[in-house]
């Protein structure tokens, strides 16, 4: 089959097998690229509109006791300023974040053993009881099942984790020995059993990647069917072991991001910090292949030099929660708007509780 019927195919049944995903990867030029961006934006539209929606995100700690290879903030990086927000400090993002019309903030930091499961249950409820209409999203990696309970009790909606690889020689690549792609992997199955909306991903263009792991990325986020896929560039950061490897590109980032929208019309898919990093109009091509959501940094400015993931990372301009006037004129000059309800996944939307039982969306009418 030739590569635009393979994209075809992708949409129409929702899948392709290894080797298919590999001859699409490996062997698309730029028009059947442009081919898979049109049709992922055509697919973004009829399931949501032109609307975007937007997550005020806060890094509360920077502090990690991980060493992933590729990380800005990993614990052998001795460079790394290292902070901690309180809880009041937090509480005050989310309270500028409401003013601005975020009805969903991100706590996003390392795997900081200062915040306890206590600790996380308190700050979680003290603001779903301040905001209720909101919906509340942790990133804060890998826990027990217990811990995960303590957080969705406690109030907690939506849980980002990026699988990074599904490929398990190049999850050993980029991760030391103690860190393991089946234990990543359990994790996203439990979350989306304690009934979090999930959201998993990878770096494009982490070093080691080929369209062999990327078919297994693509093959396991069939498989795991999250709410949200985040996938960004990968960018070097001076102080890591992957210093010396080259970015991502905007043109990998583009097409995966439209594979992704045509493989799962209904998930949330940000156009990420990274893909606005590498290029000046990152976050509008992204949106334009297919993504549907942008994450505002909302941090205290004191700290928003500190979460150095990667060099050169973006946290001003339209990256600032403050300048969503910015980022809504931007979206507007796309033919979109920002829209400030919560921005549940459409799935999820219609039925929250039997998931399952919906029936599957009508792929063949584009
Ligand atoms: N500790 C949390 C949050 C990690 S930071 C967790 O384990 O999930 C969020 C994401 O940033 C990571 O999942 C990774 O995919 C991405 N990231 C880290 N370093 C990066 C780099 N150098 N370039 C691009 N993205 C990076």
């Amino acid at each position: 089959m030739d590569i635009k019927s393979l994209i075809d195919k992708l949409y129409r049944t929702g899948g392709l097998s290894r080797e298919e995903f590999c001859e699409v990867i490996g062997k698309r030029d730029r028009e059947t690229e442009q081919y898979a961006r049109d049709l992922a934006c055509r697919v973004r539209e009829k399931i949501y509109g032109n609307n975007i929606y937007i997550r005020g995100l806060i890094e509360f700690t920077s502090y990690c006791r991980n060493d992933c290879y590729y990380c800005g903030i990993r614990r052998s990086n001795h460079a790394a300023e290292r902070y901690r927000l309180t809880e009041e400090d937090i509480l005050n993002c989310c309270a500028q974040g409401y003013d601005l019309g975020f009805r969903t903030f991100v706590l996003q930091g390392g795997e900081d053993g200062f915040f306890t499961p206590e600790k996380m249950e308190k700050i979680i409820k003290s603001i779903k009881s301040r905001y209720p209409d909101c919906a509340l999203t942790l990133s804060v990696g890998e826990k027990e099942e217990g811990t995960y309970r303590i957080y969705r009790e406690a109030g907690a909606d939506r849980y980002l984790l990026r699988h990074e690889t599904a490929d398990e020689a190049h999850y050993r690549m980029l991760h030391p020995e103690e860190l393991s792609p089946e234990h990543r992997k359990d994790c996203l199955r439990t979350l989306k059993k304690l009934g979090f909306q999930t959201g998993a991903g990878f770096m494009v263009g982490s070093p080691g990647q080929t369209p062999e792991t990327l078919a297994e990325d693509f093959f396991f986020l069939r498989e795991l069917n999250p709410e949200m896929a985040g996938i960004g560039p990968f960018i070097a950061h001076k102080d890591t072991p992957f210093r010396q490897r080259p970015d991502g590109t905007l043109k990998d980032t583009l097409f995966y991001l439209a594979l992704l929208r045509l493989m799962l019309p209904e998930v949330l898919l940000p156009a990420t910090t990274a893909l606005g990093t590498i290029h000046p109009q990152g976050r509008e091509l992204g949106v334009l292949s297919g993504a549907n959501v942008i994450m505002p940094n909302l941090s205290p400015v004191s700290v928003r030099g500190k979460y150095m993931l990667y060099d050169r990372k973006l946290s001003s301009g339209a990256e600032a929660a403050e300048n969503l006037e910015e980022l809504k004129h931007r979206m507007e000059n796309i033919g979109c708007r920002i829209v400030t309800d919560r921005g549940d996944a459409a799935g999820w939307r219609r039925n929250p509780d039997k998931k399952s039982e919906v029936p599957e969306i009508q792929r063949n009418t584009i």
